[in-house]
C-alpha cells in the first residue's frame, strides 16, 4: 500500500510540475495580460450572477478535472448550421468560423446547412408573434449526441430558428453537454429577427461570444467569476452585449494549457480579424494586452 501511495504522490507531484513550467514558460505574458482583467462589478438584479452561487473553477481545478483535449485524430471543431440561412446569415456563419479557428487555434470546418423540417411537433412551438421555436434538449440530444463526425473535438450548432431549454422557459441562447461535446446556440435574436447590413456586425459578435463560450463549455471550461470574460455566465443579451470577446488571464491560462499554441500569434491573429470586421470594442480591449507586451 506504501508503495502505491508513493507512486500516487510522486503521479501528483509530477503533474504540478509540468503544468507549473508550461505556464511558467509563458509566465511574461500571462503576468503581462493580467493587468488588462477587469474586475466583475457587484452583480445587479436581472444580471446572471445576482442571487446565484456561481463557484467559479481555477487554473488547477480546471487541469485536474480531466478536460477534453484535443488528442490525436480527434482535434476539429465542427459548426452546423441548422435550418435555411440567407445569404448574408451564411456570410456571418463563415466569418464565425474563421474566429472560432483563431480563437482555439484549432481547425474549425463549417458543415452544410441541415434541414429542421424532421424535428417533430414536440420539440417545436409557435409563438404569438408567429415565429417558431426549437426545443434545445431535443437538437442536442437526437440530432447532434452521437453525430460527431469521427476526427472531431467538439460538435456545435447554429439554429436559424429560436430557442427553449423547457415548455416553462421563453427562449435560450445556447446549450451545451459536457459529456456529449455538442452543443446548439440560435442567432434568431442576435439580429433583432431579419439579418441585414444595420444589425449584422453586431450579431457577428454576439454569434462569436456565444459560440465561443458554449465550446469552451464542451472543453469543461465552466463559468467564470475571475473576471469580466467570455465564459461569464449571461442572462440577457444585453448582459452578453457587455461580455467581453476576451478570455480573462485565468481562463487564458486554462486554455492555453489545453491547447499549446502561440499566444502572441492568436493574439495577433485576433486583432486582425476584429480589426477586419470592425468590431470596435473588443478590438481596442484585445489591443490593450498586445501593447501591454511590447
Ligand atoms: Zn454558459
Ligand atoms: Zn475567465
Amino acid at each position: 500500500m506504501k508503495y502505491l501511495i508513493f507512486i500516487l504522490l510522486l503521479i501528483s507531484c509530477q503533474s504540478k510540475t509540468t503544468n507549473d513550467s508550461i505556464i511558467e514558460q509563458e509566465s511574461d505574458y500571462f503576468e503581462a495580460i493580467e493587468a488588462n482583467d477587469i474586475k466583475l462589478s457587484e452583480p445587479q438584479e436581472g444580471e446572471w450572477l445576482f442571487g446565484r452561487n456561481e463557484k467559479g473553477q481555477t487554473f488547477e481545478q480546471y487541469t485536474k478535472a480531466n478536460p477534453v483535449r484535443p488528442i490525436a485524430g480527434k482535434s476539429t471543431i465542427y459548426l452546423k448550421p441548422i435550418g435555411q440561412f440567407t445569404n448574408l446569415q451564411k456570410e456571418a456563419l463563415k466569418l464565425l468560423r474563421d474566429y472560432v479557428e483563431l480563437y482555439f487555434q484549432q481547425k474549425t470546418v463549417l458543415l452544410e446547412p441541415f434541414s429542421d423540417k424532421n424535428i417533430p411537433k414536440s420539440a417545436r412551438r409557435k409563438r404569438s408573434d408567429g415565429s417558431e421555436q426549437l426545443l434545445a434538449p431535443y437538437v442536442l440530444d437526437s440530432l447532434l449526441k452521437g453525430k460527431n463526425p469521427k476526427d472531431a473535438m467538439a460538435l456545435m450548432a447554429i439554429s436559424e430558428k429560436d430557442l427553449y431549454p423547457k415548455p416553462e422557459w421563453n427562449y435560450v441562447f445556447g446549450l451545451a453537454s459536457y459529456t456529449n461535446r455538442v452543443g446548439v446556440s440560435s442567432m434568431y435574436r442576435f439580429q433583432n429577427k431579419t439579418l441585414d447590413s444595420t444589425n449584422f456586425t453586431l450579431c457577428l459578435r454576439r454569434l462569436m461570444n456565444v459560440s465561443t463560450h458554449e465550446i469552451g463549455h464542451m472543453l469543461s471550461f465552466h463559468h467564470c467569476i475571475n473576471a469580466r470574460c467570455t465564459m461569464n455566465g449571461s442572462n440577457n443579451l444585453s448582459e452578453t452585449d457587455l461580455c467581453p470577446n476576451r478570455l480573462c488571464s485565468e481562463c487564458q491560462k486554462k486554455q492555453y494549457w489545453n491547447f499549446r499554441y502561440d499566444n502572441r500569434k492568436r493574439l495577433k491573429e485576433l486583432l486582425a480579424f476584429l480589426k477586419e470586421n470592425k468590431i470596435e470594442g473588443d478590438f481596442k480591449r484585445l489591443n490593450l494586452d498586445l501593447e501591454t507586451l511590447k
